[in-house]
């Protein structure tokens, strides 16, 4: 495989001279296994460790390889490598670490494209989009709208859907399409270039999946082909995160499926709708959920479907949220009051005057 079939320009070209070591090996990582990698390089798949030194200079987790990087490699034999440079990045993708705050975590990196999918039946939320589009721009990824189930609606709803996009969101393109119906797959597809590299963001269940088949189908057959001892069993087919067609590259990975859920309004939102959908089920409608009979809060928290933390940081937030608004009443009546007060006095100097 030539290296611009993975992706290779004349941009990297630039930036790997600018580096003076030309005695390395170029070559791509394609995927990550703990601390080894698969890298791709002309004379095909290596299996790829970094190199001490680069271990000991790292300072944080962007210090290190992730899949998409350009890496200078020395090969030792045919499936055995040391990274020793990441060439800069073009673009990264990366959400908060989970557990260690403040921090950040790189889920791939020089992504030309972002496909945000929606699909129209239930997940159409112009909102979420917006977040999708704001990590785009602040990765440095040019974004791709994709509608998707439009089987499921009437032209006429779809059209308002694009309309009401297109108010909101300006020059970013979108393309309705159908995996079921395959409609507008030809369409998408113009938008797909060889060796530049696209990746899909998206809810689960929006059809994430089921369009990188029917885009990149024919190919990761062809990935599943390749074997290297860290491939072999469990993960030839689920570990295949750089897929390389003559569409153009996708980068697929687990990590992906969370990205653009960084906002902690969402992790708020969604704790509440599992909260308020409970609150419902209580027999009691003014239910405090503190030792009522039958509160389905209550034993939600009792069987663990519901996390007794989560339920706490619901009534501190709610709490919060409650004394805000009281605040806010409180202010206006005060300012009601002092509205009559101002009045009276008017009037009362009205009196007195005659
Ligand atoms: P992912 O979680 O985003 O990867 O979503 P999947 O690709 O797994 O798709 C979720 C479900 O939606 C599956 O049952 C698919 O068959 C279905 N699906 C995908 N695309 C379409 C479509 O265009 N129309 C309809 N009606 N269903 C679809
Ligand atoms: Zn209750």
């Amino acid at each position: 495989m030539k290296l611009e079939d993975f992706g290779y320009n004349e941009n990297i070209q630039k930036l790997r001279s600018a580096m003076n070591l030309e005695d390395f090996h170029i070559g791509r990582v394609s995927s990550q296994h703990k601390n080894k990698y698969i890298v791709k390089t002309e004379k095909g798949d290596v299996e790829a460790e970094i190199t001490g030194n680069l271990r000991y200079a790292a300072q944080d987790s962007e210090d290190y390889p992730a899949v998409g990087d350009w890496v200078l490699v020395m090969l030792y034999d045919a499936s055995l490598a040391l990274i020793h440079k990441i060439i800069p990045r073009q673009s990264i993708i990366s959400r908060k670490s989970v557990g260690q705050q403040g921090k950040k975590q790189v889920i791939a990196t020089n992504i030309d494209y972002a496909l945000i999918v929606q699909a129209v039946d239930n997940d159409f939320n112009i909102n979420r989009m917006e977040r999708y589009l704001t990590l785009c721009y602040s990765s440095n990824v040019k974004p791709i709208i994709v509608l998707n189930k439009i089987d499921l609606i009437d032209t006429v709803k779809l059209e308002s859907y694009i309309v009401s996009i297109e108010e909101r969101i300006k020059k970013v393109p979108i393309v309705a399409i159908s995996n079921k119906m395959c409609n507008g797959i030809v369409p998408l597809k113009k938008y797909l270039k060889k060796g530049i590299t696209y990746c899909l963001l998206g809810s689960s269940g929006v059809g994430k999946s089921t369009l990188t088949n029917n885009l990149f189908g024919k190919e990761i057959m062809l990935t599943k082909e390749i074997r290297l001892d860290i491939d072999k069993g469990k993960h030839t087919t689920t570990h295949r995160e750089l897929i390389v067609s003559n569409d153009g590259i996708l980068i697929d990975m687990p990590g992906m499926k969370e990205v653009g859920m960084i906002d902690a309004s969402e992790g708020i939102h969604t704790t509440f709708e599992t909260v308020i959908a409970l609150a419902k089920q209580c027999k009691f409608s003014n239910c405090t959920h503190t030792s009522e009979v039958d509160c389905a809060i209550l034993e939600a928290i009792q069987n663990n479907t519901l996390e007794q933390s989560v339920y706490d940081n619901y009534v501190k937030i709610e709490k919060e949220k409650m004394h805000f608004e009281l605040s806010i009443a409180e202010k206006r009546k005060k300012d009601k009051k002092f509205g009559k007060m101002v009045k009276q006095i008017k009037y009362t100097k009205k009196r007195t005057k005659y």
